[in-house]
């Protein structure tokens, strides 16, 4: 599994790429609904928290393209009821959903059962990328020094990687006319001179 801090930071490449940050105004609600989104994944270390051993149940079916799939329709239902954006949230919500899956996918594992049942409800066989790209979040002794240091190195590879990603989106954004509409403005009426 990766930490919370690269599936945040998959949240706010999402947020660059489909929201118009350069409103005066950030949306705070949808970034919290990305960004939760993007971790809802691991909410299958819930039951296990209650039954005192937290990864019973972890890289269960919360990891797979279906439950990403099913989450998309029931934000698309809920969605429905209260705003006309419901089919655009949907999609960007069920996306989100599965960073958290290619993230993790892309993560060293080496608790059994290895990798994440990605096709259920069609097949419980696991699948991990054959490299690993991120490093795994260490949970046994938590606290102890060499798994708190472990934890931070994972956290800096995360960052390392994913920021320049997140930069480079915000970049292209700011040059779309479509997420940059004050651009467009300048733009369209540049050609009167001043009086
Ligand atoms: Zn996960």
């Amino acid at each position: 599994m990766a930490s919370p801090v690269g599936h945040t930071l998959a949240a706010l490449i999402g947020y660059a790429a489909t929201v118009n940050c350069w409103k005066s105004k950030p949306e705070y609600g949808t970034l919290a609904m990305y960004v939760l989104a993007a971790n809802l994944p691991d909410i299958d270390f819930l039951p296990g928290i209650f039954l005192g051993d937290p990864g019973r149940f972890h890289h269960g079916v919360t990891h797979s393209i279906g439950a990403a799939i099913l989450f998309g329709v029931i934000v698309w239902i809920v969605q429905r009821i209260r705003t006309q954006r419901a089919v655009y949230m949907a999609m960007a919500l069920s996306a989100l959903y599965g960073s958290h899956l290619l993230i993790d996918w892309m993560t060293a594992d080496y608790r059994p059962p290895f990798g994440s049942p990605l096709l259920w409800p069609f097949s419980m066989e696991r699948y991990h990328f054959p490299v690993s790209i991120f490093i795994n979040i260490e949970r046994k002794a938590f606290l102890s020094l060499p798994t708190i240091l472990h934890n931070l190195y994972a956290m800096v590879i995360e960052i390392s990687l994913l920021t320049p990603i997140l930069a480079g989106v915000g970049y292209i954004a700011s040059r779309t006319r479509f997420t940059n509409p004050q651009k467009i403005k300048t733009e369209k009426f540049s050609h009167i001179p001043f009086k």
